[in-house]
């Protein structure tokens, strides 16, 4: 990388609560995150979502959805 032309720049070391470390770009040299894709319901569909796993098995009967 050329020296003096981008700002500082890390290769940062992300940490999450659920206590996934990577690492990723950025102008800080770490980060602390709440959620990551390891542990983030939307990745997972285990945690935080798994109050509404009944209602998310109705509505995937009642439109005939497989639960993947
Ligand atoms: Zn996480």
């Amino acid at each position: 990388m050329r020296e003096g032309i981008h700002p500082d720049y890390y290769q940062a070391t992300v940490t999450c609560n659920c206590g996934n470390t990577f690492v990723t770009g950025s102008t800080k040299p770490e980060i602390h995150v709440e959620v990551c894709s390891k542990c983030h319901s939307f990745y997972t569909g285990q945690q935080k979502t798994a109050r509404a796993d009944g209602r998310i098995d109705k509505f995937n009967k009642k439109y005939g959805v497989k639960a993947n």
